[in-house]
This record gives structure tokens, C-alpha cells and sequence, in this order.
């Protein structure tokens, strides 16, 4: 009996707290990207996904909202 709960008891392999932080950062990066550069909305919306470039439009309004003209 004291073999059977040796086998199922989980390997002792302990990520630290900042590497989970640091690793969600690093994909939200890379789904931003993805969402701006039209990777991530492709397989919904095909090729004018690529067109769109939806964060490089929002930060563009926020500029002249803000009221720095840039054209
Ligand atoms: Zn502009």
C-alpha cells in the first residue's frame, strides 16, 4: 500500500510566482501583436484581418483625442 502512494504522489517541480507573472506578461505581448498585426482575428475574419491594424487605430485616436495632430 505505502508503494502505490509513493507512485502517485506529484514530482516536487515548484515555479516561482515572478516567472508566472513574467510569463503572462510575455503572451499578452504576444497576443497584442498578434491582435495588431491581424495573426490573431485571421482565422475569424480571413484576410482583412491584416488590414485592420486595430491597436495602431486606437492608439492613433487616443493621440488625437489627446490633442496632438499628427496630419
Ligand atoms: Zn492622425
Amino acid at each position: 500500500m505505502n508503494a502505490i502512494k509513493t507512485m502517485i504522489e506529484p514530482v516536487g517541480f515548484l515555479v516561482p510566482a515572478k516567472y508566472w507573472g513574467i510569463l503572462m506578461v510575455a503572451l499578452a505581448g504576444l497576443f497584442l501583436i498578434g491582435l495588431d498585426q491581424g495573426q490573431t482575428l485571421s482565422t475569424v475574419m480571413g484576410q482583412t484581418a491584416y488590414q485592420q491594424n486595430l491597436l495602431h487605430e486606437l492608439f492613433h485616436d487616443v493621440r488625437h483625442a489627446a490633442g496632438f495632430a499628427c496630419h
